[in-house]
């Protein structure tokens, strides 16, 4: 018998989440049958904290329920064929150490995985946020090459593979983040300019400095202050991609900005807010092309490995904060 640990969102965050609003539970786990739905045992190896458990929490859950989220997982006993013992998959079983399945919601990791390559990278740049920078460049931006492109956020796990998509496609890329480390960091992934938005003077300034003739496509994840100012740089016939509002997902009381009709109707822009999952039917495509690029080392990656499930809570704050280059993890 198997007992797994659980992490379950004791209070619905108000502001910015708390250690005290997880607990952390035990469950035991029933043993398997041959038949009926407890067919496989698995153990999470790594875990994802992403932005959108904190918005989907209210959406989603209620008071005493375990937190939502995506594992990468290790198949320890097994009676269903389709997966052998030792069998790495991807699965949306929330944040818990052990689980049962009848295999119906797990996906296994393409079979042209590298042995050398992290399997963690299936929940970051093969995997979810991969995926939603390449739709999210490719569909909505709908970029071309020459064009240029501002993505925000741009040293996390989305924003770092936008970037590197778009100088694959042949765009000038500008990215921002909030730390000089993650300056750095965007330069050494090929970035053609990339700044500190929390050290500039003027937002509007350093934007129009690092692309004086305006932008293309801006792939934004953050929202808030920053789109406001950042719509006014557009280029005429400008695409926006609203994938994320990460500045706002903390708040008690909805912002209010300036309205978006007069950039829009002057400058003749199209400005789309969209989901991941609305290209599920392709996600083998997405993960191929991303698998590839890797490989061939065209889009390199970074994670913050945070080590010990117990430390979750710290490790979703902490990349709610700001804390991560590139995609944040936990190590079980
Ligand atoms: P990241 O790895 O980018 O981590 C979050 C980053 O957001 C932080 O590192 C921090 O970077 C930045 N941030 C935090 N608070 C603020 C703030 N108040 N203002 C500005 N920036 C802030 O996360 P992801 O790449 O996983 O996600 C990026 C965005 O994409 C999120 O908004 C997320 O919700 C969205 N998303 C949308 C999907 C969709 O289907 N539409 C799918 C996946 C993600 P910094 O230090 O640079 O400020």
């Amino acid at each position: 018998m198997v007992i797994a640990k659980a992490w379950v969102l004791k209070k619905h965050f108000d502001g910015f989440p708390k250690t005290s609003d997880f607990d952390l539970k035990e469950i035991e786990l029933p043993n398997l049958k041959d038949g009926g739905e407890q067919k496989l045992l698995l153990a999470s190896v790594f875990l994802s904290v992403d932005p959108y458990m904190r918005p989907y929490s209210r959406r989603l859950m209620k008071e005493g329920d375990i937190m939502i989220g995506t594992q990468v997982a290790r198949t320890v006993e097994s009676k269903n064929p389709a997966f052998a013992v030792g069998a790495f998959v991807v699965c949306d079983r929330g944040w818990r150490t052990h689980f049962i399945s009848d295999g119906k919601d797990l996906r296994l990791l393409p079979s042209s995985w590298p042995e050398s390559l992290p399997k963690s990278l299936a929940l970051g740049t093969v995997g979810m946020p991969g995926l939603t920078a390449y739709f999210g460049l490719l569909e909505v931006c709908k970029m071309k090459p020459g064009e240029t492109v501002l993505v925000n956020a741009a040293a996390g796990a989305v924003g770092s593979v936008v970037g590197q998509l778009a100088k694959i496609g042949g765009c000038k890329v500008v990215g921002c983040a909030g730390s000089d480390d993650k300056v750095a960091y965007l330069k050494k992934l090929g970035f053609d300019e990339a700044f500190n938005y929390k050290t500039v003077k003027s937002l509007d300034e350093a934007l129009s400095k690092a692309s004086p003739d305006g932008y293309d496509c801006f792939f934004d994840n953050v929202g808030g202050e920053f789109a406001s100012v950042a719509i006014n740089q557009m280029k005429k016939y400008g695409r926006i991609a609203v994938c994320g509002a990460i500045s706002e997902y903390n708040d008690s009381v909805p912002q209010k900005g300036p309205y978006v009709q007069y950039p829009m109707i002057f400058k003749e822009l199209q400005m789309e807010g969209f989901l991941v999952t609305r290209w599920n039917h392709r996600r083998e495509e997405g993960l191929n092309a991303l698998l590839k690029w890797v490989v061939e080392g065209k889009v390199k990656y970074h994670e913050q490995i945070t080590e010990g499930f117990e430390n979750m809570p710290m490790a979703f704050i902490g990349m709610l904060k700001g804390e991560n280059i590139g995609k944040a993890v936990v190590k079980v």
